[in-house]
């Protein structure tokens, strides 16, 4: 049997597929290089609402749509392989299923299928499960960088949903969401990773075999999980270095986000 380690892993990546800043190969290299272990894309799939109203403002909506979902998959596929090769690193596709207009978030992980963003919750997951891939509620409660639009809809939901998921963020990136960790609910860790920054925050850390298929079990047990902030340098919290070491942490931030 191929033996268990605690893995360094992130299930909530964006790329310039849908609103993120980066190129796919670029985020490979950039986790490749910080030494995870397990990694999954998930660009958002909006519902037609949303895309609506990027479409009447002629704006090209950040999604990914359904008649080019296979390509979305073969480009992570293709990555992937590298990622392996190059950082003993796995990749897995997935999708953010987002609906703006009925005010939810989903991640799903393992996916093989575009999942339609315009069903009901219930449906999503269903669809999500019958895919053998796993759902996960994301960033379910206030979110400090998003106050004016608040996914709310999980948690005002939250006992009818509560064992339909196979996880519920705990933390997304930099916000901690006590509420979920007072429920028990299985719990999970995502960067909502959007550009280089992002790297540096709350991740999950699973301790499995290194597979997708051990992986994701581990996910739905929940018992090996833990939560663990990958930080940049941390400020000096001696009161007459402070100013300098946040100062400092503000121009490497500058310098990464540039180079
Ligand atoms: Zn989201
Ligand atoms: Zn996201």
């Amino acid at each position: 049997m191929e033996q268990e380690n605690w893995l360094l892993c992130d299930f909530h990546i964006h790329t310039n597929m849908s609103d993120g800043h980066m190129d796919l190969s670029d985020v490979i290299d950039l986790y490749g290089q910080k030494g995870f272990d397990v990694i999954c894309i998930t660009d958002h799939a909006y519902d037609k609402h949303t895309i609506k109203i990027w479409e009447d403002n002629n704006e090209i909506p950040p999604t990914v749509w359904k008649d080019t979902f296979s390509d979305y998959l073969h480009k992570i596929w293709d990555e992937a392989k590298r990622a392996w090769k190059e950082y003993r690193m796995i990749v897995i596709p997935g999708l953010e299923i987002s609906n703006n207009h009925d005010l939810f978030h989903l991640l799903a992980i393992d996916v093989k299928e575009f999942v339609d963003p315009n069903q009901k919750v219930e449906d999503i997951i269903r669809d999500i499960h019958s895919q053998d891939a796993i759902a996960i509620a994301c960033h379910p409660h206030l979110k400090d960088s998003e106050p004016e639009m608040p996914f709310i809809h999980l948690w005002n939901e939250h006992e009818k949903y509560a064992t339909m998921f196979d996880a519920w963020e705990v933390a997304n990136r930099d916000d901690l969401f006590n509420v979920v960790g007072l429920k028990k609910f299985n719990y999970i860790a995502g960067s909502d990773f959007h550009e280089l920054r992002h790297v540096y925050s709350w991740k999950p850390l699973i301790k499995s075999e290194k597979n997708t298929e051990a992986v994701k079990e581990a996910i739905t047990l929940n018992q090996n999980v833990a939560l663990y902030l990958l930080r940049r340098k941390p400020v000096d919290a001696g009161t007459s270095l402070r100013k300098n070491a946040a100062s400092e942490l503000e121009k490497s931030l500058e310098q990464d986000t540039l180079s």
